[in-house]
């Protein structure tokens, strides 16, 4: 839920950018959409990172936590499943052996 939000806002952000340097407002008077736009999609980004923050703890995001390494990844072999120890949240990288 908290992606889809980040991934919205940062379009919103993205096309207020775009339709403010294109300067689009001059020909079909949008008045301050653009800005609008951009306003919504900051505050949107910042509930999205509220959001996604207290769904998986910071100690965790920051690395203090201790990862177990798990099977091999099913897609690509080369990277192994890892998982927290604490929190369970699962995280694919490369082997680094
Ligand atoms: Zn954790």
């Amino acid at each position: 839920m908290w992606g889809k939000l980040k991934v919205i806002s940062s379009f919103a952000i993205l096309i207020g950018v775009v339709v403010l340097l294109a300067e689009v407002d001059e020909t079909f008077n949008l008045y301050n959409a653009p800005y609008l736009l951009i306003a919504g999609g900051m505050i949107g980004l910042i509930f999205s990172l509220i959001g996604s923050n207290k769904e998986s703890s910071f100690l965790c995001r920051v690395g203090l936590h201790k990862y177990k390494r798990g099977n091999r990844d099913n897609e690509v072999p080369a990277m192994y499943v890892y998982t927290c120890e604490r929190c369970h949240k699962q995280k694919r990288a490369a082997s680094v052996v």
